[in-house]
């Protein structure tokens, strides 16, 4: 079977695995320079920095077997019953596939299903086709976006999944520096500052993503990265009396669709006439381990 999947974070590397394992014929789209979504990690030299998940739980019997395995292949690591990544949390996501199978830099925009068969289009006018099954596992926003004829009660249910937006600042630094103070760490204007420089012990680098309060992000309409640089490092001189500037590199972020904050109670969708499937972290929950479970399910209850 010919099989197109759109989207390379957790859900659509996971199932990109166990369809290739069952000898089908994989392609997966990704608009991005790699795979991870929002498991993305930074590379600065030689050094990785963790930019979106930095680290998980896993309460899923068969999501903790997953990650055991990844514990088994050096993917992850367990510390104080969380998930950490030896090598980038990118990898639990590349390590699912077969580069030879993988378009990278490729966003596709339109999928047309003529005759039973899904051919699909990227940005750039390039044509991918003809494929047996389609399968889906991008953010709802960017699924209504594609040029694509969905049954209007799949488009209906897709429109109530809501996300909320989150600023990162990734600050990183060639000497020690710390700067997990907790005055800083228990600052209403922060989420969770990750120490990156600790996950990876590294010497003579210090690294670290502060993860802004999606509530002060909205209130103070926060999304062009000048803006939340200088939100962010104004909030830390106040603090701390640092001039981040000073002493490390800076990268500021805007995640769109970073978290669900509404879910679809169904498992997947999957529409057998068009041999349409949607998975992802918006079904049955709102992290890693939904994105996984979805997944695992849409493949297990339609695609063996
Ligand atoms: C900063 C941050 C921190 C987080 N922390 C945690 C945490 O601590 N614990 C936890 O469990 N979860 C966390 N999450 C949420 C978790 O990362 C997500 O739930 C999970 O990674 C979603 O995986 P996914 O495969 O469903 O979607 P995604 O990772 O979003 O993957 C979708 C992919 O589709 C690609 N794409 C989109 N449109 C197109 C297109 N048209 N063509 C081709 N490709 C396309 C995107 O580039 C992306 O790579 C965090 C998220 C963020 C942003």
């Amino acid at each position: 079977m010919n099989i197109a999947i759109i989207g390379a974070g957790l859900s659509g590397t996971n199932i990109y695995n166990l369809l290739k394992k069952d000898g089908n014929d994989v392609k997966l789209f990704e608009k991005a320079r790699g795979s991870g979504g929002r498991c993305s990690t930074r590379y600065v030299n030689d050094k990785l920095i963790d930019h979106g998940t930095p680290y998980f739980h896993a309460k899923d019997k068969a999501f903790i077997n997953f990650c055991e395995q990844k514990v088994k292949e050096d993917i992850l690591v367990k510390k104080d019953n969380s998930y950490y990544p030896l090598k980038g949390m990118n990898k639990l996501c590349s390590s699912l596939l077969d580069k030879d199978d993988f378009y990278k830099n490729t966003k596709i925009v339109s999928c047309k299903n003529i005759d039973n068969k899904w051919h699909l289009s990227d940005e750039n006018g390039i044509s991918y086709h003809p494929f047996d099954k389609l399968i889906i596992t991008i953010p709802t926003p960017q699924i209504l976006d594609l040029n694509i004829e969905l049954p209007f009660n799949i488009e209906e249910k897709l429109k109530t999944v809501t996300y909320e937006s989150i600023a990162t600042l990734l600050i990183y630094s060639y000497t020690f520096k710390n700067i997990m103070n907790q005055k800083l760490l228990n600052d209403s204007s922060f989420n969770k500052i990750v120490d990156n420089s600790l996950k990876y012990d590294y010497e003579n680098f210090s690294s670290y993503v502060l993860h802004l309060n999606p509530t002060i992000c909205k209130e103070k309409n926060l999304t062009n990265k000048d803006d939340i640089k200088e939100y962010i490092e104004n909030k830390v001189y106040e603090i701390l009396n640092l001039k981040l500037e000073d002493d490390f590199h800076i990268m500021p972020h805007f995640w769109k669709y970073a978290n669900v904050t509404k879910s679809i109670d169904d498992k997947y969708i999957y529409d057998e006439k068009l041999s349409l499937g949607i998975c992802g972290d918006f079904f049955k929950g709102d992290n890693l381990e939904s994105s996984y479970l979805s997944s695992k399910r849409l493949y297990e209850e339609k695609l063996i």
